[in-house]
């Protein structure tokens, strides 16, 4: 744990020095290390390095780090939420102001007003800090239990579980809870027997009239290998959707954002960084904190063209959309003419069993996605993604009409995909 003394150095130094501190550490250690930037108001860049502990991940699990400030009213029960993740700091327009409605209603009202609630939409769009005003305020009007976990998290918490017999632990502590909060539930369907368990944990949550709430990058009908019981239960209450801000919205979060870290930009700067990010939230935020670190580092005013050199390689990504797995699943769904569930699907035949490796192997190639997360989409594990790239890869060498179809796939995704 580091101390920085506001909440502008934690933004800077996570966005551009984490790794690198990361890294150097561990190698010191010689054990590899987690490393978390906590605010110390007191912690004044001149005085001496305040206390600095680093945390062994041994100890602190995965997916539960996540720093708290001093002061902060989150106590025990509060789960690991970020104190920044406010209703009072997630600004509202067009394109998120019905999920957040909808957010504050169920927090109000939990159990109550819509169960379960569930939230999706792209990344960097909102969802966490959405779900987590969620438990903020329920935790801070009432004495609930919330408990909040990414779904990743939950996965491993179920897998020890299992592995050191304490599966009952694991599922009185779920039982046991007036709001619960999952994140990102589409890795959901990984592990079967996780679903089972979630099922139950559902019913008893919900007959029990606490809260449940979820977030997810896709529709609940678009996730893969969800038990159809699942999909219907998630379907029970409200669903909503988080769409890209437009650009009012992108320039009173910039304004917000300024605000909130102390910092001040030219106004036909703000109005060019709305301009030109308008897919994620997250990366809004960065460019306006890589402006601002530049500026105040060499003391030098931000120009348009200054800022179009700093967020050359943010513009360049954001007018190219990303190519996601599922794009790449329809595109070639359709050009072998067979169902996109049946990417998804168990079915070996060869008619479908080919082109389902052809797509693994272009999430390779075309994503910077991990084997194990093509295997999330796909349904498969990470070993069977591995395989399916080396035997397309292979195939290719020999049959040229595999080569070609793969080449025009490519090309295709790449300047015109099928959405
Ligand atoms: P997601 O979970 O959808 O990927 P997050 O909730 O992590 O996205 O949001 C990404 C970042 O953008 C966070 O820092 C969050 O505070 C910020 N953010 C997203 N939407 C808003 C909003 N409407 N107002 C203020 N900040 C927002
Ligand atoms: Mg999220």
């Amino acid at each position: 744990m580091l101390s920085v003394s506001n909440d502008f150095y934690q933004s800077w130094l996570e966005e551009n020095y984490l790794p690198l501190i990361k890294d150097a550490a561990s190698r010191i250690c010689g054990c590899d290390l987690k490393v978390i930037l906590e605010v110390h108001p007191e912690a004044l860049s001149a005085a001496p390095p305040a206390k600095a502990t680093i945390k062994n991940p041994a100890v602190d699990r995965p997916g539960s780090a996540r720093a708290l400030r001093p002061g902060d009213k989150v106590g025990p029960g509060a789960g690991p939420l970020n104190p920044k993740y406010l209703f009072a700091s997630f600004v509202v327009g067009p394109s998120n102001e019905f999920a957040h409605a909808t957010a504050l209603a169920v927090a109000q009202a939990p159990g109550k007003a819509y169960n379960p609630l569930f939230i999706y939409g792209g990344t960097g769009l909102g969802k966490t800090h959405l779900m987590q005003a969620i438990g903020h305020y329920v935790h801070n009007h009432s004495k609930a239990h919330v408990n909040y976990i990414s779904c990743e998290a939950l996965m491993n918490e179920y897998i020890d579980s299992l592995q050191n017999r304490r599966v009952k632990y694991f599922r009185d502590k779920y039982r046991n809870t007036d709001l619960l909060l999952i994140d990102d539930i589409h890795f959901l369907t990984k592990t079967a027997a996780l679903q089972e368990e979630f099922f139950h944990t559902f019913n008893v949550l919900y007959d029990a009239h606490k809260q449940i709430v979820m977030t997810s990058d896709r529709p609940v009908n678009e996730i893969s290998h969800l038990e159809q019981r699942l999909v219907s239960r998630f379907e029970w209450g409200l669903v909503t959707e988080l769409i890209p801000p437009d650009f009012e919205t992108r320039m009173a979060i910039l304004r917000f954002k300024q605000r909130s870290l102390k910092i001040q930009l030219p106004e036909d700067i703000i109005v060019f960084i709305a301009t030109h990010i308008q897919s994620n939230v997250r990366v809004l935020e960065g460019a306006l904190i890589r402006l601002t670190s530049y500026a105040s580092l060499y003391r030098k005013p931000v120009t348009a063209q200054l800022a179009e050199h700093l967020l050359q390689s943010t513009l360049d990504q954001e007018k190219k959309e990303p190519v996601t797995l599922m794009v790449i699943q329809r595109n070639v769904a359709e050009y072998f003419d067979i169902r996109l569930a049946d990417m998804t699907s168990a079915h070996r035949s060869q008619s479908v069993a080919l082109p389902r490796q052809v797509a693994m192997y272009l999430c390779r190639t075309l994503t910077t996605s991990s084997f194990p997360e093509i295997g999330m989409a796909f349904g498969k594990t990470h070993a069977t993604v591995l395989h399916a790239c080396r035997r397309v890869g292979q195939r290719m060498e020999k049959d040229t009409q595999l080569k070609q179809a793969v080449g025009k796939l490519a090309k295709q995704i790449e300047l015109n995909p099928v959405k």
